[in-house]
């Protein structure tokens, strides 16, 4: 049998990587894809680990090559997910998850109908606005930029199989882990 596809998505600052983080301690069993992308590490990032970070030139290369199952521009960088890693992965029969943006959430589910999207909400803007800052992460341009995506991500969010509100994170890490248990005990 092959895995499942899981697709999470939640914009900028809603706390995903943390709540992904303790989720996948939780369940080692379940893979998480590792992207290409063309934005710099961030200090403590390892290439191969967090991304791969790639050049816009190699990323191009990529494209044409049609290696990627979905990329996308997202705040003046680009990311993608290789076809052939979550081929592989799949085949193997490991549920696999994709942490990525709507757009290419979107692509996925055209692809691969039977993937699960899982969107990550934010209590509201304000909170988001608030955590964003609070970790220092971004100067303030980029800060503005992720913003204003993360109000179009979350009307784009209300399409989404399953939407979790990331308010209390444990919480949160029980309501996902809800999710997965009913999604991977259907076997149909
Ligand atoms: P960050 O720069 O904060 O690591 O990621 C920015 C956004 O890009 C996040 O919403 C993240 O989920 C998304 N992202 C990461 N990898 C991919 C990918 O392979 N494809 C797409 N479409 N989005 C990605």
């Amino acid at each position: 049998m092959t895995g499942r596809l899981f697709i999470i998505a939640g914009c900028s600052g809603v706390g995903k990587g943390t709540l992904l983080k303790l989720f996948l301690e939780k369940n080692p069993d379940i893979k998480l894809s590792i992207s290409a992308t063309t934005r710099k590490p961030r200090e403590g990032e390892v290439n191969g680990k967090n991304y791969f970070f790639i050049s816009k030139e190699e990323f191009i290369a990529d494209v044409n090559n049609n290696e990627f199952l979905e990329w996308a521009e997202f705040s003046g960088n680009y990311y993608g997910t290789k076809k052939s890693f979550v081929e592989k992965t799949l085949n193997k029969g490991i549920d696999l998850i994709l942490e990525i943006e709507v757009k290419g959430a979107k692509q996925v589910k055209e692809k691969m109908p039977d993937a699960i999207g899982i969107f990550i909400m934010p209590p509201s803007v304000e909170t988001l606005e608030t955590r964003l800052r609070g970790r220092h992460t971004e100067d303030e341009e980029t800060i503005k930029k992720r913003l204003l995506e993360a109000k179009r991500e979350i009307k784009a969010g209300q399409h989404f199989d399953y939407k979790v509100i990331n308010d209390d994170l444990d919480e949160a890490l029980n309501n996902l882990q809800k999710i997965f248990d009913t999604e991977r005990n259907n076997l149909c």
